[in-house]
């Protein structure tokens, strides 16, 4: 709405203020005091006395029977009429015939009300030898102005006209002059004004009351409400710039109450049908020679552009970042299905390569142990064969929970193929291998058929093979190799069994009784 207003100086808004008062004063002392006068009553009187001395002049000229003086008298009073009130004059005798009439008496007459006499219309009776003669009427003008013309004549109108445009001008000069030395604004050379008015950054400076006593064109631009004259306003209570920030104190405030210089804060401020603008705010204090504080100066940095190419930029990272932990995720996913088997989750054989031949290395350089289990079911063909492949896979991941939850973390587990498992036991002696086997062997030959709802009773068994570093394997590949060979020799023992490697192991003759057994609970 203040929009709308016509801008007005404050010179010319206290001129305003000022006649206004004036002319209202003008009003009430008038209504108390009279001051100006009365102009009806004024007329009453003059027209009161002038037919009262017609009459009997007129009446003395009747009663000498003077016609022509009578006729001549009339028509000169009316003649010599300078005001020009006088209409109409004529004598009626008590008959009602008129005797003598001078002016347009007929038209203008208009017989009073009871026979009273009114402003515009007199009767004043003449006697003739003590009886009613006649009447003597005179018409006059209305008393009240009939014209515009007539209404600016009047005092009181005139006064108001002539008193408002020009108090109004001189009040308004008087103030633009007073107002140079009061209003700061005005009181700044140009030039310093045009320097102030060019920085970019918006500008404001207030008083210790917090109202604005100075501001500079990009403080006016950062709102359209800002285009009213914001000299004196409070600058807390600028209604576009009071909900900009939701801080408790604003900078200024903060100046104000400290006297030092405020910390920064980011102000959005918000624009009906626009963009919002963000802005930096930061308020420092101004003090004058002796240190007092006069008030204090606000500043108001557009950061608008940079706040949206730094909110694009976090769009950007926060994608970016989304896109990296998919990334790192299906890396891992890549990494489990290129290193792991599908069926049991162990590493494959690959995997289990490049994690062991560094962990090789490492320990013979630092001569330390390492030990290698093999790990075969006995008669698995068999399982596949009598319950068919799905069972047969059912039973492949049974041993491998069995031997999963004998492993410590540093120990790694390999499903070489088939049935067929490797674990390396990094540190581990063949002694202790030895012992983790023959734990092994116990807990598959005990619960790895229960596991398996689908084919009840079903007796699993494996047998194993144990080598270590002991051996003088040169190679993961050879400590293998040797593990196979003590599997195998416990194959050919009579399976679920775990033999040790060593030099001494013959060389494994074929049982053939056993090769084609299902392994059954015996219960
Ligand atoms: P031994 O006691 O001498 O080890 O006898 P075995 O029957 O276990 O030995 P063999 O190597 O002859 O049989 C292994 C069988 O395992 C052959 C193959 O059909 C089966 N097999 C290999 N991979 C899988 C698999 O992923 N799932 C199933 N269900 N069977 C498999
Ligand atoms: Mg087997
Ligand atoms: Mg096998």
């Amino acid at each position: 709405m203040r929009r709308f207003l016509p801008r007005l100086t404050p010179a010319a808004r206290i001129a305003i203020g000022l006649i206004s008062l004036i002319v209202t004063l003008l009003l009430i002392i008038d209504i108390a005091l009279n001051l100006v006068p009365d102009r009806t009553e004024m007329q009453r009187k003059i027209r009161e006395s002038t037919s009262e001395r017609l009459a009997v002049h007129m009446s003395s000229l009747i009663q000498m029977q003077e016609w022509d003086a009578l006729k001549h008298t009339m028509r000169d009073v009316i003649a010599r009429d300078k005001d020009k009130e006088l209409l109409s004059l004529a004598i009626r005798q008590k008959n009602g015939q008129i005797l003598v009439a001078t002016g347009d008496h007929l038209r203008y007459w208009v017989p009073p009300a009871l026979g009273k006499s009114t402003l515009t219309h007199v009767r004043v009776p003449i006697y003739a030898k003590g009886d009613f003669w006649g009447d003597v009427e005179i018409s006059y003008t209305p008393v009240t102005p009939q014209t515009l013309k007539g209404w600016l004549q009047t005092p009181l109108v005139a006064l108001v006209l002539v008193v408002i445009p020009a108090g109004f001008l001189a009040f308004y000069l008087y103030m633009r002059r007073t107002l140079q030395y009061l209003d700061p604004s005005a009181a700044i050379p140009d030039r310093v004004r045009e320097a102030f008015d060019a920085l970019t950054e918006g500008v404001t400076v207030i008083d210790n009351t917090g109202r604005v006593m100075l501001y500079n064109k990009a403080f006016h631009q950062l709102h359209p409400f800002a285009e009213a004259d914001m000299i004196g306003q409070n600058l807390s209570q600028i209604p576009w710039l009071a909900g900009a920030s939701d801080t408790p104190e604003t900078p200024w405030e903060y100046t104000q109450q400290h006297r030092t210089q405020a910390k920064a804060q980011l102000f959005t401020i918000s624009r009906a049908g626009e963009s919002s603008v963000e802005v930096i705010v930061k308020a420092s204090p101004i003090q004058d020679a002796k240190g007092k504080q006069r008030g204090c100066m606000v500043t108001f940095y557009d950061v608008t552009e940079l706040h949206h190419a730094n909110e694009k930029m976090r769009r950007a990272l926060d994608a970016l970042e989304t896109s990296r932990e998919e990334i790192e995720k299906k890396n891992i996913d890549l990494l489990y299905l290129a290193t792991r088997d599908s069926l049991t989750g162990c590493l494959n054989r690959r995997a289990f390569f490049a994690a062991t031949e560094p962990l090789f290395g490492k320990l013979t350089l630092e001569a330390r142990d390492m030990s290698c289990i093999m790990a075969d079911i006995d008669f698995f063909k068999n399982v596949n064969d009598t319950y068919g492949h799905t069972v047969g896979d059912q039973v492949i991941v049974a041993v491998t929970r069995i031997l999963t939850e004998r492993l410590c973390g540093h120990d790694l587990l390999c499903r070489m193929g088939g049935e067929e498992f490797c674990i390396m036991l990094p540190g581990a002696s063949e002694d202790s291998a030895m012992d983790l086997a023959e734990q092994l062997r116990t807990s598959v030959e005990h619960l790895a058929g229960n596991g398996i709802s689908s084919a009840k009773a079903l007796q699993i068994t494996s047998s194993f093979g144990v080598s270590s570093l002991k051996s003088g394997a040169s190679s993961v590949s050879e400590l293998i190799e040797l593990a196979d060979f003590a599997l195998y020799t416990s194959k050919q023992s009579g399976r679920n069994r775990a033999t040790l490697w060593s030099e001494n192991l013959n060389s494994p003759s074929i049982d053939p009784s056993l090769s084609n057994a299902v392994a059954r609970n015996p219960g």
